[in-house]
């Protein structure tokens, strides 16, 4: 444990990296909010360490939720997906850009004629939710949303665009999340974020997005749990979702190199990044001071 504590503390001293390392504060940590790909699993792997981070996390008496832009998958799809790994989790330790947009519109837009685009489970928990929704173009539509939508069709953009253009009416418009690509077994495909770009390309309108970086998800899981500022973590593989979200709510962040990020790119980071690990195997390391497999 001591030689890669050493070797991550000689590689951020080498790369003179502007990182606040002030690890008394990790110690204080309760609740950590995790990215899930490139962070604690790629694919259905388990990254090293994941199990026994988890562990601890329930020793200490803290929690472990799991924070996503993804939004075609619904949080009992991440449950099974977790039991399949071998993580016991249940619903509520999943806030999703689709979840949390969810709790948005109930909050701020339950009155209010929604035009959704999105699958049609999606829209089924929308409407389940007791929200207003509409699959096509009304006149009294005051929301437009687009979720990652893996059914899309050209019927769905044309009524966005002609909802977002019609003179007189400035209609709101919410996007789950700015993602422009999904990863997937063959490579990659549109997320959320290209097909907000096509309707942007045509109406000349840009959404608010809800998902990362947006401080959303953290306060929303803040909030749900009780925990404060200072008890919270995120930990996440991309420095421009993860590390700008947890940023943007002001909590501490961590960049693990097992995803996107790279520690070259550290460096050059707009972004706020507090802590740096390999993987999450050397943050336990860190925090229990016991050595990690
Ligand atoms: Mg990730």
């Amino acid at each position: 444990m001591k030689e890669t504590k050493q070797k991550n503390m000689d590689r951020l001293e080498t790369m003179n990296l502007q990182v606040n390392n002030n690890l008394e504060h990790l110690k204080k940590k309760k609740l950590f909010l995790f990215d899930i790909d490139g962070t604690i699993a790629l694919s259905e792997d388990v990254i090293e360490g994941t199990f026994q981070l988890l562990s601890h996390i329930r020793e200490i008496g803290g929690r472990a939720v799991y924070i996503t832009n993804n939004s075609s998958k619904s949080t009992k799809d991440y449950v099974e997906k977790f039991k399949r790994m071998g993580i016991e989790a249940k619903a509520e330790d999943f806030v999703t850009a689709g979840s949390y947009t969810l709790s948005y519109l109930v909050e701020h837009h339950k009155q209010d004629l929604i035009f959704a685009m999105g699958t049609n489970s999606y829209i089924e928990e929308l409407k389940k939710n007791g929200l207003n929704i509409t699959e096509e173009y009304e006149e009294g539509v005051d929301v437009v949303l687009t979720a990652f939508d893996t059914e899309l069709n050209y019927g769905k953009v044309e009524a966005a665009c002609r909802l977002l253009m019609e003179k007189g009416k400035e209609r709101i418009w919410l996007a789950t999340n700015g993602d422009l690509r999904c990863p997937v077994d063959f490579g990659m495909i549109p997320d959320c974020g290209s097909i907000c770009n096509m309707i942007s390309a045509a109406t000349d309108r840009n959404p608010q997005y809800l998902g990362k970086p947006s401080p959303g998800l953290v306060e929303y899981s803040m909030e749900m749990t009780g925990f404060t500022k200072e008890e919270t973590l995120v930990i996440g593989d991309r420095i421009y979702t993860d590390i700008a979200c947890g940023e943007n709510a002001g909590v501490e962040t961590c960049l693990v190199f097992t995803g996107e990020a790279k520690a070259e790119d550290v460096q050059g980071a707009s972004n706020r990044i507090d802590f740096c690990f390999e993987t999450v195997k050397e943050l336990y390391e860190e925090l229990t001071g016991k050595a990690g497999n």
